[in-house]
């Protein structure tokens, strides 16, 4: 049977896809019905139909699925920040095992996944130490703040995201209240006129420490000492800036930053490491669940205190560190300079001295010290962005042929090109553990195994 838009249909959902939708089947026609969750009986209407396909809207849930949960925000199924809400916890790490599973068969072509369960968070809500909201303005012309709607830059105003901590909303109340006292106008994306864009935030879980920097599209922000005055007295507040962003694009951050108050970082801990982490350098969002990552990346290690360990994509050096602790000396490659400065730092802060660090790409670093300085390496760990590792790398690993890699993956697709790729170069996955960093979104981490 065919369907054409506009068509309603009754539909059982049965599995999920990878972006969260539900999918359903009416006559042979399958149908991805976003806000549908597996278990339930739909009445969708087609908002676009291919020959053998089509898309959706969910217009009434006839029998509600058993997974169904009750989304703890009220703009779940308009935000674009979460998917799976409306599914259980139990149900989201199921969905979640089950994508790396069927990437690695179907991309990487294994059969017999050597699959440990995934590791779930005790805290699905609030889980988040880094929040970045972008302010606009509504139709009546009142200042808004909140998140964007899924696949565009409506904001949807909310305050108070279930992801985050409780003091974001204290924080964006007194930045907004700022903004209307002195007429101080949001930037405009559009016209590319207005001061503030977004309004940064980020809280140390372990240290209670708290960082506020409000991004602006000016070189000052009117009145920043009031505004200043104000954050200083939420407990907590450790550093107060402005980021300067004149670009017109939908980068957040600008490269020039003024402290208006207290220190340029503030400093988190994982484990027993502590980090300094600045407004621009990244640092993983959910503290809780990195803890259990990074201890994962070093049993997959298997370090006895002899080993040479290069980190490649080391970012703050946040996983070096961690390795530090258990190997001989420990090598870290990354891209953006000022990231290797808080690597060097961290470093510094936590005295440990087993390290080095290399700025540049981790294609081009690790070859030259291989070819020039004959470095070798007994493990090799990758914590690759969504691309995955260039080819190049790949071919300088195998030509290396360290005794173990460790791959850390933030996307299973391109994890399972890469893993395959090793693996027809002679290494044999070992173990694969996916960790859920991100409840109640599609995201999922991944940490492998390899050895040779
Ligand atoms: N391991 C770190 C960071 C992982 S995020 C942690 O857990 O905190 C991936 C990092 O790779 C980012 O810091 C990004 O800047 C860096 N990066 C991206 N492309 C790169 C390349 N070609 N070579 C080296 N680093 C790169």
């Amino acid at each position: 049977m065919e369907y054409r838009k506009n068509d309603l249909v009754t539909l059982k959902i049965e599995d999920c896809g990878v972006d969260g939708e539900g999918i359903g089947k009416a006559d042979g026609f399958t149908v991805f019905v976003k806000d549908a969750v597996i278990g339930d009986t739909v009445k969708a209407k087609i908002i676009k139909a291919k020959k053998n396909y089509g898309y959706g809207r969910l217009m009434e849930i006839i029998k509600p699925s058993l997974f169904r949960a009750e989304p703890e925000c009220a703009f779940a199924r308009q935000c674009g920040g979460c998917q799976l809400q409306a599914l259980t916890y139990e149900k989201q790490l199921e969905f979640k095992e089950k994508k790396v599973r069927g990437h690695l068969e179907r991309i990487g072509g294994f059969t017999q996944i050597p699959m440990e369960s995934v590791i779930g968070a005790e805290h699905p809500f609030h889980y988040r130490n880094k929040a970045q909201f972008p302010v606009g303005m509504n139709k009546e012309g009142r200042i808004i703040t909140g998140f964007y709607a899924g696949r565009t830059h409506t904001i949807i105003e909310n305050r108070d995201c279930a992801l985050g901590v409780k003091e974001n909303k204290q924080v964006l109340d007194l930045v907004i209240d700022h903004m209307e006292k002195y007429g101080i106008q949001p930037y405009d994306e559009v016209t590319g006129k207005g001061l503030v864009r977004h309004i940064l935030i980020r809280y140390g879980f372990f240290t209670g420490q708290i960082m506020v920097c409000v991004i602006v599209n000016g070189d000052r922000l009117p009145k920043a000492e009031i505004l200043s005055g104000q954050l200083q007295q939420i407990p907590g507040m450790t550093s107060i800036s402005i980021n300067i962003n004149k670009k017109r694009n939908n980068v957040i951050l600008g490269d020039r930053l003024e402290v208006l108050w207290g220190k340029p970082y503030i400093v988190d801990k994982i484990g027993d490491i502590s980090y300094q982490i600045s407004p621009l350098s990244f640092f993983q969002v959910n503290p809780y669940q990195t803890g259990k990552l990074y201890a994962k990346a070093l049993e997959y290690a298997q370090l006895k205190g002899e080993e040479n360990v290069w980190d490649l994509y080391c970012g703050t050096g946040t996983i070096s560190l961690f390795l530090a602790q258990k190997a001989r000396f420990v090598r870290g490659v990354e891209i953006i300079p000022a990231a290797i400065d808080n690597a060097r730092e961290n470093a510094r802060l936590n005295h440990m001295e087993n390290l080095e660090f290399f700025v540049g790409k981790a294609e081009e670093v690790l070859p030259r010290e291989y070819e020039k300085n004959g470095t070798y390496a007994d493990v090799i760990v990758v914590d690759p962005p969504r691309k995955g590792c260039d080819a190049h790398l790949l071919d300088t690993i195998l030509k290396m042929n360290p005794s173990r890699v460790v791959y850390v993956s933030c996307d299973s697709a391109t994890l399972a090109r890469d893993l395959r790729y090793l693996c027809d170069g002679g290494y044999r996955l070992e173990k694969v553990c996916p960790v859920d960093m991100f409840p109640n979104t599609v995201s999922i981490e991944t940490v492998c195994c390899l050895s040779r």
